[in-house]
């Protein structure tokens, strides 16, 4: 069943979108959460596409707006079992296209903020396929606007840091200078960060950051059971050793946090509404 009214998108639809055509990928993100985030030429190719191939943090609000006779094919991590090998993801992008479908890569958030697009954009392009990005609303600023945290504020910082909290196998990222990152900007927002928080946080003390810095953890952005944590970057290793703190969630250290207390407006009833 299609969730989308008819109307003002159908007529979108029938205006002059780039014709998604077959044997090309389209490489699009598919935003924090909330279908409603989503762009246009996102909703467009999934009313076009006859295989989508999608990530675990997809929504399910948006696989609903597939064309029905589309085939889904889930390319994720989920409940603990290992994912799709990221080769095995790109060789199956290659060999739909070459098939001649036109193939919807649905990836949470934006496709290229750690987010392996461009690992399966630069596959595409050695294969010789033809293919499209469709950037996304990424969580690390998105998700943070849902939780009223905007990544820059004029009274606060001129520049912002975007760091993901562990590398391939699960471990602490690798070839991070840490003293360089914990100064270079007040602002830092962590991707996949909950794992090592402490440690990360850690790092950040020895490199001379406040205890008293704002954190907040932002766990199911734009949804409706979007929850925040606010701490200090002090209280950090208490705090994860106390609660199972929820995911997916983004971390954001640093001044900003502080715009919450005036903008946090995504609460009550606003959070019913099925697009976000
Ligand atoms: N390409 C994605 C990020 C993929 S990495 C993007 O641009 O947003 C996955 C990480 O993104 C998660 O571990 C978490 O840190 C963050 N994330 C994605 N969706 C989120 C959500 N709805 N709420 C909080 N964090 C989210």
């Amino acid at each position: 069943m299609s969730a989308m009214p008819s109307g003002h998108f159908s007529r979108l639809d029938a205006a002059t979108f780039p014709a998604f055509e077959a044997g090309h990928v389209w490489l699009v993100g598919a935003g924090p959460g909330a279908p409603g985030l989503i762009t246009l030429l996102g909703y467009h190719a999934l009313g076009q596409a006859n295989v989508i191939v999608y990530d675990a943090l997809v929504a399910q609000g948006l696989l609903d707006m597939a064309s029905p006779d589309a085939e889904l094919i889930y390319a994720g991590k989920r409940g603990g079992k290992p994912s799709a090998k990221q080769a095995d993801i790109s060789l199956r992008l290659i060999e739909l296209a070459q098939a001649g479908k036109r193939v919807l890569r649905l990836k949470g958030g934006d496709p290229f903020m750690f987010g392996r697009g461009g690992e399966e954009g630069v596959a595409l392009a050695k294969a010789g396929i033809p293919f499209r990005i469709v950037p996304g609303v990424t969580a690390g600023i998105g998700g943070l606007a849902y939780a009223g945290v905007p990544v820059t504020h004029r009274d606060t910082n001129h520049a912002v840091i975007f760091l993901t909290g562990h590398d391939d196998s699960g471990g602490m990222p690798q070839g991070v200078d840490w003293p360089a990152v914990a100064n270079a900007a007040s602002v830092i927002v962590m991707y996949m960060a909950v794992k090592h928080l402490a440690t990360i946080a850690g790092k950040f003390l020895a490199a001379g950051r406040d205890p008293d810095d704002r954190l907040a953890i932002v766990a199911r952005a734009t949804g409706p059971e979007q929850t925040v944590v606010e701490t200090r970057l002090g209280e950090v290793g208490a705090l994860s050793t106390q609660q199972e703190l929820p995911t997916p969630a983004i971390v954001v250290l640093g001044p900003v946090t502080r715009y919450r207390e005036q903008l946090d407006w995504y609460i009550g009833e606003r959070r019913e509404n099925a697009y976000g």
